[in-house]
């Protein structure tokens, strides 16, 4: 496995493999590698010669009270979770070489990010199109994997792929879930035993919509304030939102009569949780 901080020595690796015309894959992440991550890296494996991950906390996608600075940190272990996972190479550039000090542009995709987390978190999005944009620039792959976890972050990226004419295949890969539902995630290590606990709510939220969905509720308005009120009973959280949303424009859901993205942002603590289901209310209950 190679590991490269600068962007020039990352494409000319990639051009080299590139010359035994083997497909590149390419996992963009924030590091702090868990096995949701390593699903994405076994996903790109299956359909690619060679792999490329990337570990980058973009400064740029974080509000100015957000975890920038507490967010996990731990190259040495991602190191060695990628090679044994058989990456190709992960590139792990410093802030520096990806933003210059008078860099200008950014990638804003509109609409889809005017609901959910983008009212939330101002200016998250801009940040992660620019930063993808950039690191499809560097790595130039044939497709990228992202998880369904962040669902309104891929439908932002297919979007952006999509207007852009990125020549760029996005595969969404699915949530993996810890054995009592909560959603793998990097921030998951910062909570304590009793909000980890209460954690579990959101989840148990999701499967209670999706149940009430497939059982008949056409009404979004009464499947969140249901959802609400499993997530208050499980201790003090403060509900961002809970959205049921159009899973490709991420626009709110009058009356559910097709598939819809159930999601929601929670905060426990300090500690910020989305999750989210698909649900196709033509599938039945079991
Ligand atoms: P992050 O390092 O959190 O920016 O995530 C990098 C990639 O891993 C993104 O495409 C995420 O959607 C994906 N990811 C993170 N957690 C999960 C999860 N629990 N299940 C599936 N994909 C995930």
């Amino acid at each position: 496995m190679q590991t490269t901080r600068d962007i020039q020595s990352t494409r000319a690796a990639v051009a080299a493999a590139r010359r035994t015309e083997r497909r590149v894959g390419f996992v963009p992440t924030m590091g702090a590698l868990h096995a949701a991550h390593l699903s994405l890296v076994k996903a790109a494996r299956s359909e690619c010669g060679y792999t490329v991950v990337s570990i980058f906390v973009n400064p740029t996608q974080f509000g100015p009270n957000e975890d920038f600075e507490r967010y996990p940190r731990d190259v040495a272990a991602d190191l060695a979770k990628c090679e044994q996972a058989g990456v190709d190479l992960v590139f792990l550039p410093p802030v520096a070489e990806m933003f210059a000090s008078d860099a200008a542009t950014t990638v804003h995709v509109a609409t889809l990010t005017d609901t959910l987390c983008g009212p939330c978190r101002p200016g998250h999005f801009d940040g992660v199109t620019t930063i993808v944009t950039k690191l499809f620039n560097i790595v130039q792959p044939d497709s990228a994997y992202f998880g369904q976890k962040d669902a309104q972050q891929l439908a932002v990226i297919r979007r952006m792929v999509r207007d852009l004419d990125l020549p760029i295949e996005i595969v969404g890969c699915p949530t993996v879930r810890e054995p009592d539902g909560l959603a793998l995630s990097s921030r998951n290590a910062h909570l304590e035993p009793n909000e980890r606990a209460q954690a579990t709510s959101l989840h148990r939220a999701l499967c209670a919509a999706r149940e009430q969905i497939q059982g008949g509720q056409h009404d979004p308005d009464v499947v969140a304030q249901d959802m609400r009120r499993l997530i208050d009973a499980a201790g003090p959280a403060r509900i961002d939102y809970i959205g049921v949303v159009d899973p490709e424009s991420m626009q709110p859901i009058e009356h559910i009569a097709g598939a819809v993205l159930v999601a929601l942002a929670v905060r426990i603590g300090q500690k910020r949780l989305i999750d989210n289901v698909l649900v196709d209310p033509s599938e039945q209950t079991s």
